[in-house]
């Protein structure tokens, strides 16, 4: 009989003890790119969530949500749309700061590529904290576009991001594979 999908991804994730500093047990996804039948199986089930969820558009978060999006949009038939770190998108962008444990962030997608109209999935590997996913949900929605959900392949739940993130969400789905 197949392999579960939960337990394909579970057994390709490297917990990397005290990376990138003490304390952080950092959540390694290069063994599952590095398997095709790992990286096959969740680039479906993401696509799946964005037809499930009525997406017509999809949020990858740099660096690693743009790995896993990427092909989820295109095998969903949808666009996929870049939010960077700030100062790194050449055209007219909408910004967006947001608290980390010491200190703030910002990110950036360029204005013109989300829409009212739009319905957005956001797709990232981690949710941690939830700052860098709500951040997004704010960019997306002073676009003037609507949120569709997040589809993580991780959450941290002891860092209890989907708590931060429910403003942001309004209701919307946090899926976490
Ligand atoms: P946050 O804004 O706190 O939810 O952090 C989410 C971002 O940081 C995601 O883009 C993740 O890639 C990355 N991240 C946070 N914690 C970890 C971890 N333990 N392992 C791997 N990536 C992480």
């Amino acid at each position: 009989t197949a392999i579960p999908v939960r337990d394909l991804l579970l057994e390709r994730i490297r917990d990397v003890a005290d990376y990138p500093k003490p304390g952080v047990m950092f959540k390694d996804i290069t063994p599952l790119l590095a398997d095709p039948a790992a990286f096959g199986a969740l680039t479906e089930s993401l696509a799946e969530l964005c037809t499930r969820h009525g997406a017509t558009k999809v949020v990858g978060l740099e660096a690693r949500g743009f790995i896993l999006a990427a092909p989820a949009a295109l095998r969903a038939g949808l666009g996929f749309v870049p939010v960077r770190k700030a100062g790194k998108l050449p055209g007219a962008t909408l910004a967006q700061a947001y608290e980390l444990e010491y200190g703030t962030a910002e990110i950036e997608v360029h204005a013109e590529d989300l829409n009212a109209g739009d319905r957005v999935m956001v797709i990232d590997d981690v949710l941690a904290t939830g700052g860098t996913a709500g951040a997004s949900l704010q960019l997306i929605r002073r676009a003037g576009a609507d949120v569709a959900g997040v589809a993580v392949l991780m959450e941290l739940g002891f860092l209890n991001g989907r708590l931060r993130l429910a403003e942001e969400l309004g209701g919307a789905p946090l899926e976490a594979l």
